[in-house]
């Protein structure tokens, strides 16, 4: 059985491909925690919220993924479609698209795949045709969830394939990271209307407020 863990001070050592590896932060949230892998899903969970402080980090809806295979990290993502000017690039895709990669094919047999956010349409469509084994979400989205929240893909009995689907790990870790992100974006809106209109008293403003939660762009 692979240990994984995470010690104050020291620096984490997930199981995780080379390949992988140079993807990963050390910035994990949690502080004191150690674990094993009795308890996989909360710890590839945590993985996955560390790409999500990526995709925050490039400005973008923090959302982030991984694929796991045999209790090691094959393929890692993040969301941003904005910075890369792809509506495709969902934390989900990357991920898959990497693990691809790694194993030299399109099918990911035996895979699963641990996403911070309850994947859409778009994602539990390639989650399908990767023949993912097993899908982890954690917050829920009411926006655009194809796991249940809007529709439920994975139920669906005329689609081919069904991975076993579990839901809600670690979602009050994966609400706060969209929630605290979102309420940043709408302070720093409030701030620049503020700003305009001391510069331009009475010139009208349209500043978006910030995109809604659920939305990743
Ligand atoms: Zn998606």
């Amino acid at each position: 059985m692979r240990c994984i863990a995470w010690d104050i001070g020291a620096i984490f050592q997930p199981t995780m491909s080379p390949r992988c590896a140079s993807r990963w932060t050390p910035a994990m949230p949690g502080g004191q925690l150690r674990a094993t892998m009795d308890e996989p899903d909360p710890n590839f969970m945590r993985l996955a919220l560390a790409q999500a402080a990526l995709a925050e980090a490039a400005g973008e809806v923090p959302v982030g993924a991984v694929v796991v295979r045999d209790g090691e990290v094959i393929g890692a993502g993040y969301n941003h479609p904005i910075g890369a000017h792809d509506p495709t690039l969902h934390a989900e895709i990357v991920a898959l698209r990497a693990a691809g990669r790694h194993l030299g094919n399109y099918r990911l047999a035996g895979c699963d795949l641990y996403v911070t956010l309850e994947p859409c349409a778009m994602c539990a469509g390639a989650i399908q045709h990767a023949r993912i084994r097993r899908l982890v979400w954690g917050a829920a989205d009411p926006k655009t969830g194809a796991c249940g929240s809007v529709v439920d893909l994975f139920a669906e009995p005329r689609l081919n394939h069904h991975a076993t689907v579990v839901s809600g790990v670690l979602a009050d870790a994966c609400v706060q990271t969209l929630q605290a992100f979102f309420a940043r974006r709408r302070a720093e809106a409030r701030a620049r209307r503020q700003g305009g209109r001391t510069a331009q008293a009475g010139e009208a403003d349209d500043t978006p407020e910030g995109a809604r939660s659920g939305n990743r762009a």
